[in-house]
Protein backbone atom coordinates (compact mmCIF):
# COMPACT_ATOMS: atom_id res chain seq x y z
CA UNK A 1 0.00 0.00 0.00
CA UNK A 2 2.33 2.96 -1.30
CA UNK A 3 0.90 6.82 -1.46
CA UNK A 4 2.86 9.57 -2.34
CA UNK A 5 3.34 12.82 -1.60
CA UNK A 6 4.40 15.68 -3.60
CA UNK A 7 5.44 19.37 -3.00
CA UNK A 8 5.17 21.74 -5.57
CA UNK A 9 6.36 25.45 -5.92
CA UNK A 10 10.05 25.37 -3.94
CA UNK A 11 12.47 25.03 -3.01
CA UNK A 12 12.81 27.75 -0.22
CA UNK A 13 15.00 28.67 2.55
CA UNK A 14 12.61 27.89 5.55
CA UNK A 15 9.57 25.88 4.93
CA UNK A 16 11.29 23.67 2.32
CA UNK A 17 13.88 22.86 4.64
CA UNK A 18 11.30 22.10 7.54
CA UNK A 19 9.59 20.02 5.70
CA UNK A 20 12.70 17.94 4.81
CA UNK A 21 13.52 17.86 8.82
CA UNK A 22 9.64 16.29 8.73
CA UNK A 23 10.42 13.60 6.48
CA UNK A 24 13.71 12.81 7.80
CA UNK A 25 11.81 12.18 11.16
CA UNK A 26 9.21 9.93 9.28
CA UNK A 27 11.47 8.31 6.90
CA UNK A 28 8.97 9.62 4.18
CA UNK A 29 10.49 9.54 0.17
CA UNK A 30 8.10 12.67 -1.36
CA UNK A 31 8.13 14.21 -4.90
CA UNK A 32 9.51 17.76 -5.38
CA UNK A 33 8.11 19.73 -8.31
CA UNK A 34 10.35 22.82 -8.53
CA UNK A 35 10.31 26.22 -9.74
CA UNK A 36 13.14 26.88 -12.00
CA UNK A 37 13.69 30.45 -10.56
CA UNK A 38 12.83 29.61 -7.11
CA UNK A 39 15.78 26.93 -7.55
CA UNK A 40 17.82 29.34 -9.28
CA UNK A 41 17.70 31.83 -5.51
CA UNK A 42 18.12 28.68 -3.41
CA UNK A 43 21.04 26.22 -4.55
CA UNK A 44 21.64 25.40 -1.29
CA UNK A 45 17.76 23.81 -0.45
CA UNK A 46 17.62 22.40 -3.48
CA UNK A 47 21.21 20.27 -2.86
CA UNK A 48 19.92 19.69 0.71
CA UNK A 49 16.34 17.94 -1.22
CA UNK A 50 19.01 15.67 -3.02
CA UNK A 51 21.17 15.17 -0.35
CA UNK A 52 18.63 12.76 1.58
CA UNK A 53 19.60 9.20 2.06
CA UNK A 54 15.29 8.66 1.40
CA UNK A 55 15.99 9.70 -2.01
CA UNK A 56 13.46 12.10 -3.12
CA UNK A 57 12.58 12.93 -6.44
CA UNK A 58 13.16 16.03 -8.17
CA UNK A 59 10.23 17.22 -10.41
CA UNK A 60 9.82 20.12 -13.08
CA UNK A 61 7.43 22.46 -12.30
CA UNK A 62 8.37 24.99 -15.18
CA UNK A 63 10.81 28.31 -14.56
CA UNK A 64 8.33 30.70 -14.03
CA UNK A 65 4.76 29.18 -12.84
CA UNK A 66 3.12 30.48 -16.18
CA UNK A 67 0.26 29.47 -18.16
CA UNK A 68 1.17 26.55 -20.11
CA UNK A 69 -1.95 27.08 -22.18
CA UNK A 70 -0.81 30.65 -23.20
CA UNK A 71 2.78 29.05 -24.46
CA UNK A 72 4.07 28.79 -28.40
CA UNK A 73 5.65 25.96 -28.57
CA UNK A 74 9.09 27.17 -27.91
CA UNK A 75 8.35 29.38 -24.94
CA UNK A 76 6.88 26.01 -23.42
CA UNK A 77 10.17 24.17 -24.47
CA UNK A 78 11.98 26.28 -22.75
CA UNK A 79 10.04 26.84 -19.63
CA UNK A 80 11.32 23.56 -19.17
CA UNK A 81 14.51 22.72 -20.45
CA UNK A 82 16.00 25.70 -18.33
CA UNK A 83 14.59 23.72 -15.06
CA UNK A 84 16.07 20.80 -16.51
CA UNK A 85 19.74 22.38 -17.40
CA UNK A 86 19.68 24.46 -13.74
CA UNK A 87 18.77 21.11 -12.08
CA UNK A 88 22.03 19.26 -13.47
CA UNK A 89 23.99 22.12 -13.31
CA UNK A 90 23.81 21.87 -9.47
CA UNK A 91 23.03 18.52 -8.62
CA UNK A 92 24.21 16.47 -11.59
CA UNK A 93 23.24 14.53 -14.44
CA UNK A 94 21.68 11.88 -12.43
CA UNK A 95 19.01 14.55 -11.03
CA UNK A 96 17.49 14.96 -14.49
CA UNK A 97 14.08 15.31 -13.99
CA UNK A 98 11.68 12.60 -15.79
CA UNK A 99 8.37 14.45 -14.84
CA UNK A 100 6.60 17.65 -15.34
CA UNK A 101 3.95 19.24 -13.42
CA UNK A 102 2.18 21.96 -15.32
CA UNK A 103 1.61 24.77 -13.07
CA UNK A 104 -2.29 25.08 -11.94
CA UNK A 105 -2.63 21.83 -14.13
CA UNK A 106 -2.53 24.13 -17.03
CA UNK A 107 -2.18 21.98 -20.43
CA UNK A 108 -3.56 23.09 -23.92
CA UNK A 109 -4.33 20.17 -26.61
CA UNK A 110 -0.90 19.07 -27.93
CA UNK A 111 1.15 19.81 -25.43
CA UNK A 112 1.22 16.71 -23.73
CA UNK A 113 2.99 15.12 -27.12
CA UNK A 114 5.50 17.63 -26.72
CA UNK A 115 6.52 17.32 -23.88
CA UNK A 116 6.14 13.52 -24.03
CA UNK A 117 8.65 13.90 -27.55
CA UNK A 118 11.07 15.65 -24.73
CA UNK A 119 11.40 12.06 -23.45
CA UNK A 120 9.31 13.52 -20.07
CA UNK A 121 6.17 12.20 -18.59
CA UNK A 122 3.35 14.58 -17.07
CA UNK A 123 2.28 14.35 -13.39
CA UNK A 124 -1.30 15.70 -12.07
CA UNK A 125 -2.68 14.62 -8.69
CA UNK A 126 -5.32 12.95 -7.25
CA UNK A 127 -6.04 14.64 -4.00
CA UNK A 128 -5.99 18.37 -3.84
CA UNK A 129 -6.24 19.74 0.02
CA UNK A 130 -5.75 23.32 -1.44
CA UNK A 131 -2.91 24.14 1.04
CA UNK A 132 -2.02 27.26 -0.96
CA UNK A 133 -5.66 29.20 -0.56
CA UNK A 134 -5.05 31.35 2.87
CA UNK A 135 -8.82 30.22 3.52
CA UNK A 136 -7.37 26.95 4.15
CA UNK A 137 -6.58 26.05 7.90
CA UNK A 138 -4.37 23.50 9.11
CA UNK A 139 -7.28 21.25 10.34
CA UNK A 140 -9.14 21.58 6.67
CA UNK A 141 -6.06 20.50 4.80
CA UNK A 142 -5.36 17.43 7.14
CA UNK A 143 -8.92 16.17 7.01
CA UNK A 144 -8.84 16.77 3.17
CA UNK A 145 -5.81 14.60 3.15
CA UNK A 146 -7.06 11.62 5.64
CA UNK A 147 -10.35 11.06 4.00
CA UNK A 148 -9.46 10.88 0.57
CA UNK A 149 -6.32 8.92 0.87
CA UNK A 150 -6.21 5.35 -0.87
CA UNK A 151 -3.93 2.92 -1.99
CA UNK A 152 -1.55 4.53 -4.97
CA UNK A 153 -2.78 7.77 -4.86
CA UNK A 154 -0.84 11.23 -4.69
CA UNK A 155 -1.44 14.11 -3.22
CA UNK A 156 -0.24 17.55 -4.12
CA UNK A 157 1.06 20.00 -1.51
CA UNK A 158 2.93 23.21 -1.21
CA UNK A 159 6.28 23.83 0.34
CA UNK A 160 6.01 27.31 0.45
CA UNK A 161 3.37 27.70 3.12
CA UNK A 162 3.96 27.03 7.14
CA UNK A 163 0.58 26.03 7.01
CA UNK A 164 1.52 23.01 4.59
CA UNK A 165 4.24 22.18 6.91
CA UNK A 166 1.73 22.18 10.17
CA UNK A 167 -0.55 19.79 8.76
CA UNK A 168 2.64 17.51 8.00
CA UNK A 169 3.47 17.51 11.36
CA UNK A 170 0.15 15.64 12.26
CA UNK A 171 -0.82 13.90 8.98
CA UNK A 172 2.63 12.03 8.45
CA UNK A 173 2.23 10.25 11.43
CA UNK A 174 -1.42 9.24 10.76
CA UNK A 175 -0.53 8.26 7.16
CA UNK A 176 2.74 6.28 8.37
CA UNK A 177 0.35 3.87 10.19
CA UNK A 178 -1.67 2.53 7.41
CA UNK A 179 1.08 3.27 4.09
CA UNK A 180 4.17 3.34 2.65
CA UNK A 181 5.39 6.35 0.96
CA UNK A 182 6.72 6.39 -2.61
CA UNK A 183 8.19 9.07 -5.02
CA UNK A 184 6.10 9.05 -7.93
CA UNK A 185 8.57 7.21 -10.21
CA UNK A 186 8.36 4.45 -7.66
CA UNK A 187 4.61 4.74 -6.94
CA UNK A 188 3.48 2.33 -10.12
CA UNK A 189 1.38 4.59 -11.64
CA UNK A 190 1.76 8.14 -12.24
CA UNK A 191 -1.50 10.35 -11.69
CA UNK A 192 -3.68 12.27 -14.28
CA UNK A 193 -6.20 14.42 -12.11
CA UNK A 194 -6.34 17.64 -12.25
CA UNK A 195 -5.10 18.72 -15.92
CA UNK A 196 -6.89 20.23 -18.23
CA UNK A 197 -5.24 19.12 -21.50
ZN1 LIG B 1 2.56 25.44 -8.53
Amino acid sequence: MAIAITFDDGPNRTTTLEMLALLEEWRVPATFFVLGYMAEKNWEALKTVAASKLKHEIGNHSWSHGNFEKMTDDQLRNEITRVNELVVHILGKDYLPKLVRPPRGQLRKGQRQLIEAMSMKICGWDIDPHDWSHHRTEKSIINDILSKMADTKAVICHDVHPTTVDAMKKVLPILKKKYTFATISNLGRIPSGGLTG
